[in-house]
């Protein structure tokens, strides 16, 4: 295929402060419709209640976000939410399977994305030759409520065609929503971590170097990937902050932090050593991030980050541990 050749095609309107092509598409929020308000484009005839079906909307979301300079943010229900999800009774089974209400002209706002009730819907990533793939159908609609049309090749999943072997973004689809709002210049980068099971502290590391260091340090046990962030290099996308990393000789464990007072604070403290940027982590949640919650232990006084729930419940109830908030943002470790 000659990459020069451009197929994808644009509606000539996006989400953003401005309406050139190339310039960010900034924070849409995003909700699962509970009502209808009068004036709104079209009419919800259900709402979209079931967990499992809206977390495959988010990681439709998710795609676009990572691949362009775009954000979305999952908010409560009204007529000011820039773009809406919800059921109507289109046309059955088969035939139109969603459809995406946009203004005629102009700017993207309050933009609907209305699904068929009726459709045989398949949630999650089983591939089911008679059924739609929610993923696949919303990541389409998704594309139309950014500013993005129909595609002429049958490969992309902007193509008019439903193709149960396309379910992800493809080139032509990423190259398009890099037109509209330019890269997001995301690199996901693994923060494996260690348990130092002597003084129950915790170490994390985003080098591979640093990792296979560490993992022959008979010391240090490892507990797999906490989170994903972006590289200590890596200062190319909005919205994101810089996570500073101290060693604590007292207690003999590390400690993170994102917020500039805090580390000016911890600077000038004698027994914690600045070691540097430990990587770079996002400064909000969006749906393609998660809250790294920070806990303080009592006992060995080191901290422990965790984007896990299960863990962060366990923490909650541990009289060891003091809950100290949310750290920062980052992409969670699947
Ligand atoms: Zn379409």
């Amino acid at each position: 295929m000659n990459t020069n050749i451009q197929n994808f095609q644009l509606l000539n309107q996006k989400w953003g402060e401005s309406q050139t092509l190339g310039t960010p598409g900034g924070q849409v929020t995003i909700s699962f419709a509970n009502s209808n308000f009068n004036g709104q484009r079209a009419n919800f005839d259900h709402f979209i209640t079931d967990k499992a079906f809206q977390n495959d909307i988010l990681e439709s979301l998710s795609m676009w976000e990572e691949i362009s300079n775009i954000s979305f943010i999952l908010v409560n229900d009204s007529n000011s939410v820039d773009i809406r999800f919800g059921y109507a009774e289109i046309d059955g089974p088969t035939g139109i399977v969603g459809q995406t209400h946009l203004p005629v002209l102009g700017e993207l706002a309050a933009v609907q994305i209305v699904l068929d009730f009726d459709e045989n819907w398949v949630v999650g990533s089983e591939v089911n030759s008679d059924g739609l793939s929610v993923k696949a159908v919303n990541t389409h609609e998704i594309g139309h409520a950014i500013g993005i049309a129909h595609s002429p090749l049958d490969e992309a999943l902007m193509s008019a065609f439903y193709n149960p072997a396309v379910t992800s973004l493809q080139e032509d689809d990423i190259a398009a929503a890099r037109a509209i709002y330019g890269n997001s210049n995301i690199e996901k980068v693994d923060v494996n971590r260690f348990l130092n099971p002597a003084n129950g502290g915790h170490f994390f590391t985003a080098s591979l170097v640093e990792r296979n260091v560490v993992l022959g340090n008979s010391n240090f046990e490892f507990e797999g990937i906490g989170f994903k962030a972006l590289s200590p290099e890596n200062l190319s996308v909005e919205g994101t902050s810089p996570v500073f990393r101290f060693y604590n000789s007292d207690v003999g464990s590390h400690f993170f932090t994102a917020s500039l007072e805090e580390r000016e604070s911890v600077m000038s403290m004698e027994n914690f050593s600045y070691e540097g940027i430990g990587f770079n982590a996002f400064d909000s949640e969006t749906v393609s991030k998660t809250p790294v919650y920070r806990f303080f232990n009592l006992k060995t006084g080191g901290h422990l980050f965790t984007t896990f729930e299960a863990e962060r419940e366990v923490l909650a109830e541990n009289v060891d541990f003091r809950y100290e908030g949310i750290g920062f943002y980052a992409f969670d470790a699947l």
